[in-house]
């Protein structure tokens, strides 16, 4: 047995392996180690290897779901090798007992499909990175649900796009630069594009990909990576992977890894997504939207037509409670159809999922009947419509053939409904006559003996038999009494007779007999629904895309949310706008948020705020970029009205934040996020800018954020709210005529201050920093010490004219780098006239000296 464990290891060596004996999964040596840690379950030593005991620990099979989702959880990955024959047919084969043994599949976290160790609202991906001809593509399955994504990236946006899905495992090839972005490394040989097209063409038997989209070389290596690894996950029963969509990074607002983190779309910066966007958003009432909300706000739109068709389901949604009601009303009570499925297509389907599957599409065709009667529908409603009347055939086999609530263990049956196969019944009849057969034996026995506590009894050895209490047993004892002794017990003593050996003969083999028919008919279900897993996923798709409708309708009722306006011009007008999540924890404590308005225009696209610390600067930024984010989701906005052009990137560099674990300090961090910034925001982005240069000393922060402040004003001319301590900024409204001036109010009164978190035009007077720090509890020694500094420094200022004094005379931006080109240019013509070879060395020093002399003016 060693030996066969030993070779299954080897077959597995970047797992733990479950090692199946009878009512266990065993494991051994290191895993029995690591396992027992993570699971706090017993370590126990059985037989010796080399003269050691082996350490071994033990999950029960019925449990092992949740000690696997703790493995899962730490991090690890788990080969089950299960028994591949029974002990009987292991003698037959070989007259041994030792069975033989497989790996059956390895459970990793991109690969799950059971409900007990996946999360219900996230999606699960598994990404594969692939590189080929200069590209990157990523290939995303969740097979879960069997959505499969290809999206065509570059080197700079693959960052973007890991963190949009924010994968359970990614993989890559171990030859590719991108090693370290990976949890998993798998062979070159795997993501190679022309065998990625083999594969894809082979998974979905076709001659040709191009009915899916037209995929690029790095897309069908990644796609390629992809389903190697579930293949080899799975032990070749590849997973239900519906045909690749391919999504251009073009067709979605472009955010970038830091922008996602610091907005918190998703998920809170310490990965919850209690207290992101998306919770204070998200009122699907099914598992399935959740998910889809999570991927819209992870990815808005830029196709106008395709958010003003969310948005007009949703204002019809909006409008209408009542049918609001009814539709959320009979969602609620679904099940996750698209998981069941992913189960099913798995091998990993019970009864259960096929009845959660027929409860489904027959909620879905309700659904469908009700929003057929709505006059003029949106064209979304349309286009979902044929998705959820589609399945009447199978609705109806499954009602037909399946009890009301099918167990989830299939081995006990009892989840084929009375009625749909004659036969079937015939065995139950003939099962439970016996039965009743038996109960007029046991009546008849205790007539015949005497004896009132005389009971027909069941167990696995014996079977059905007749048991008695010890001191009746003489009677039955007797060799003419017609009874056979079988086995006596402290108390009872058991028999056996002919007639009921004949009755209970019929009763186990009807049994039996219905156990198998039900099984075959299980199969059969099962092969029905899969022949129509295209559409059943189609139908769950629509039920999700409803059900994001529905919440972000109620979402928009419950806040007072308006629809945005979306135009042609880059202009972000909002009027009366809120910030969701900061909304909801003042709300908790009693308290009232200020909306404040956001107009930026042609002739007003950056706005310099500043004021005091506390004041609600942050929040006021942040709130404009999360309603761009939920206006081209296609949600409404928390706001009274919203116009706004498409927004093609959205950038927020907010606080400080460091990066230790990739090595970068916090300063580091924010320059590299900056310079992305300025190399990449065009006239069509939104940048909110929280305080750049704050991370260094005051005249390098102040230089560096004019500069910036300049450069986003002249050449990104993208729209921008730009947050700052730093007031000598104010200055430069005299010279950037798109710049203007504003200022979070704040007053002190009776000495305290009072934020009154209003956005207003113009600069502020003061930081109010000291205030601030005396409400946050700096001792009051402290504050009176600081207090003398400022004093001083801000007489020091005033004597040489301030921080900023001699700023003024500096040239604008773009004036410096004309001044610095006419400049080359002069020492370029210069240059070019030389005849170098005709220099004397005099002379040659003298328009060294000429040159030198140039470079000054
Ligand atoms: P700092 O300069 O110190 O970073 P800030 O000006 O960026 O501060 P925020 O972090 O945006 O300030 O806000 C501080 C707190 O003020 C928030 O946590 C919130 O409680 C409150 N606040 C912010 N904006 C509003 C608002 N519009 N209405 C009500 N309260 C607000």
């Amino acid at each position: 047995m060693m030996a066969q464990y030993l070779a299954l290891k080897a077959e597995a060596t970047d797992c733990l392996l479950f090692y199946r004996m009878g009512d266990f999964f065993e494991m051994f040596f290191d895993d029995a180690r690591i396992a027992a840690a993570v699971l706090d379950i017993a370590l126990t030593a059985r037989g010796e290897h080399d003269g050691v005991p082996i350490p071994m620990c033990g999950v029960p099979v019925h449990a092992a779901d949740a000690y696997l989702a703790r493995l899962i959880k730490a991090g690890h990955r788990v080969a089950i090798a299960e028994q591949t024959e029974s002990p009987a047919d292991a003698k037959k084969r070989s007259g041994k007992t030792l069975v033989s043994r497989a790996i059956v599949r390895v459970v990793t976290a991109g690969t799950l499909t059971e409900e007990a160790l996946l999360d219900a609202r996230t999606a699960n991906w598994c990404v594969a990175i692939g590189e080929a001809a200069g590209g990157v593509a990523v290939a995303a399955a969740d097979i879960s649900t069997g959505r499969f994504e290809l999206i065509e990236c570059d080197a700079a946006s693959l960052g973007a796009e890991l963190a949009r899905l924010a994968p359970a495992e990614t993989i890559a090839s171990e030859a590719t630069a991108f090693a370290e972005t990976a949890t998993m490394l798998r062979p070159r040989t795997d993501f190679d594009s022309g065998r990625g097209e083999t594969r894809l063409k082979a998974l979905y038997d076709v001659a040709t990909l191009d009915g899916f989209g037209q995929f690029g070389r790095a897309a069908l290596a990644a796609a390629g990576g992809l389903v190697a690894y579930l293949d080899h996950t799975a032990k070749g029963a590849i997973p239900f992977l519906r045909p690749p969509r391919l999504a251009q990074t073009t067709q979605q607002m472009a955010i970038d890894a830091a922008t996602r983190e610091s907005l918190e779309l998703t998920q809170t910066t310490n990965g919850a997504r209690k207290g992101s966007l998306l919770d204070a958003v998200d009122r699907t009432v099914t598992a399935a939207g959740a998910r889809l909300l999570a991927a819209d706000i992870g990815a808005p739109l830029m196709d106008r037509g395709r958010i003003e068709a969310r948005l007009d389901l949703v204002t019809l949604l909006a409008e209408d409670s009542g049918l609001r009601e009814a539709l959320r009303g009979t969602l609620r009570s679904m099940a996750d159809i698209g998981r069941a499925l992913g189960r099913l297509a798995a091998g990993r389907g019970s009864p259960r999922d096929l009845g959660q599957l027929r409860d489904g599409l027959d909620g879905a065709w309700r659904l469908g009947e009700r929003l057929g009667k709505i006059e003029q529908p949106p064209a979304l409603l349309d286009e979902l419509a044929p998705a959820l009347r589609g399945h009447g055939a199978l609705i109806d086999l499954l009602t037909r053939a399946l009890v009301a609530s099918p167990p989830i263990d299939a081995s006990d049956g009892g989840y084929i409904a009375p009625g749909y196969d004659a036969a079937l019944d015939d065995l139950r009849d003939a099962g439970a006559g016996g039965r009743r057969a038996i109960a007029a034996l046991e009546a008849d026995y205790r007539d015949r003996t005497g004896v009132t506590a005389l009971k027909i009894r069941h167990n696995g050895v014996l079977g059905y038999h007749i048991e008695v209490p010890a001191r009746f047993g003489d009677a039955l004892m007797k060799p003419d009494s017609g009874f056979t002794h079988r086995q006596t017990m402290a108390g009872a003593i058991r028999f056996n007779a002919p007639e009921l050996h004949e009755v209970a003969l019929k009763v186990t083999q009807a049994g039996a007999h219905a156990l198998a028919a039900e099984a075959a008919h299980l199969e059969d279900l099962i092969e029905a629904a899969l022949a129509k897993r295209e559409a059943v996923a189609a139908t769950a798709d629509a039920l999700a895309r409803l059900d994001v409708a529905a919440g972000l309708a109620e979402r928009a009722t419950e806040g007072g949310w308006a629809r945005p306006a979306l135009v042609d011009h880059a202009c972000f007008d909002i009027v009366g706008g809120r910030h969701p999540v900061v909304e909801d924890a003042l709300a908790k404590r009693g308290e009232r948020f200020v909306a404040n308005d956001c107009r930026l225009s042609e002739d007003s696209r950056l706005w310099l705020v500043t004021g005091p610390n506390m004041g609600g600067k942050s929040t006021f930024l942040r709130q404009n970029a999360a309603i761009a984010v939920l206006a081209q989701a296609g949600s409404y906005v928390p706001a009274t009205a919203a116009t706004l052009g498409l927004v093609d990137r959205l950038f927020s560099r907010v606080g400080a934040s460091d990066n230790l674990a990739r090595g970068r300090s916090t300063f580091m961090v924010e320059m590299v996020e900056t310079a992305a910034i300025l190399a990449q925001a065009t006239p069509r982005s939104f940048v909110i800018l929280d305080e750049v240069g704050r991370g260094t000393s005051t005249y390098d922060g102040l230089a560096i954020a004019w500069a910036v402040v300049e450069a986003i004003h002249e050449d990104n001319r993208c729209r921008c709210l730009f947050a700052t301590h730093y007031h000598e900024l104010t200055r430069l409204a005299e010279r950037c005529d798109a710049l203007t001036l504003h200022h979070v109010r704040a007053r002190e009164w009776k000495g305290e201050l009072v934020l009154l978190h209003e956005v207003s035009e113009g600069p502020a007077d003061r930081s109010y920093g000291l205030a601030v720090a005396r409400l946050a509890g700096l001792p009051p020694a402290t504050i009176a010490r600081a207090k003398s500094v400022l004093s001083k420094l801000e007489a020091g200022r005033a004597k040489t004219g301030g921080l900023a004094a001699g700023l003024d005379d500096l040239p604008l931006f773009a004036a410096a780098i004309e001044v610095a080109e006419e400049q080359c240019d002069a020492i370029r013509a210069e240059v070019e006239t030389l005849d170098v070879d005709a220099l004397t060395p005099r002379e040659a020093l003298e328009t060294l000296y000429r040159l030198k002399a140039l470079t000054r003016e």
